[in-house]
């Protein structure tokens, strides 16, 4: 075996499992969950999650879909708030350690249904709607007060693995991020590496 392929074995890939920063609940069992609106809605903007509890950001993603259109659970689970909050109809969903969101929605769900993967669970609404004057559907996933790429319930996140390297300078990862420390600098190569 060549000695770069013996490198690629005994470091490269050890390192880039050890890096690839993958979502606990989601680890290897992909997709997870399904779409809460069907067909396949487009993305009007995309997961940014704030950098600190008040920051600025985009707790989940923006689907976009019609007026009254079915809002359907992605994830089995049990409901543990349908209602309003601060005029806009919410719905959420608990799986065990992880809830997901629904808003602006008029709930067709109580507190404490049992809902299986694709339920209906609301209506959506086109007031409140983070779209507007376009009608988008606000779906979030949380593990406690941590807002993680809902994306990735339906394998339509952001790709996992990250290279071992990059050629831009290394910015460090947001405080309380689960993103890995970034590398020593940029354009780091392991030992004996061909440059
Ligand atoms: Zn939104």
């Amino acid at each position: 075996m060549r000695p770069v392929s013996l490198l690629l074995r005994a470091v490269l890939l050890p390192a880039l499992i050890t890096l690839a920063p993958v979502s606990p609940a989601a680890a290897g069992d992909d997709p997870l969950g399904s779409w809460p609106l069907r067909p396949q809605p487009e993305v009007a903007a995309r997961f940014d999650p704030p950098t600190s509890t008040y920051g600025a950001g985009h707790r989940g993603v923006d689907l976009l879909g019609h007026a009254s259109e079915q809002v359907l659970a992605a994830l089995p689970g049990r409901v543990t708030f349908a209602g309003t909050l601060a005029g806009l109809g919410v719905v959420v969903v608990s799986h065990g350690d992880t809830r997901t969101t629904y808003q602006p929605v008029a709930a067709r769900v109580s507190v404490g249904d049992v809902v299986a993967e694709g339920a209906v669970i609301g209506a959506l609404q086109p007031t409140g709607s983070h779209c507007a004057p376009r009608v988008c559907l606000h779906w979030g996933w949380l593990r406690d007060q941590t807002y993680l790429d809902p994306l990735l319930l339906v394998d339509a996140g952001p790709v996992r693995l990250l290279p071992l390297w990059r050629d831009l300078p290394a910015a460090p990862p947001p405080t309380g991020s689960w993103m890995p420390a970034p590398l020593p600098y940029a354009r780091w190569r392991p030992v004996g590496w061909p440059a």
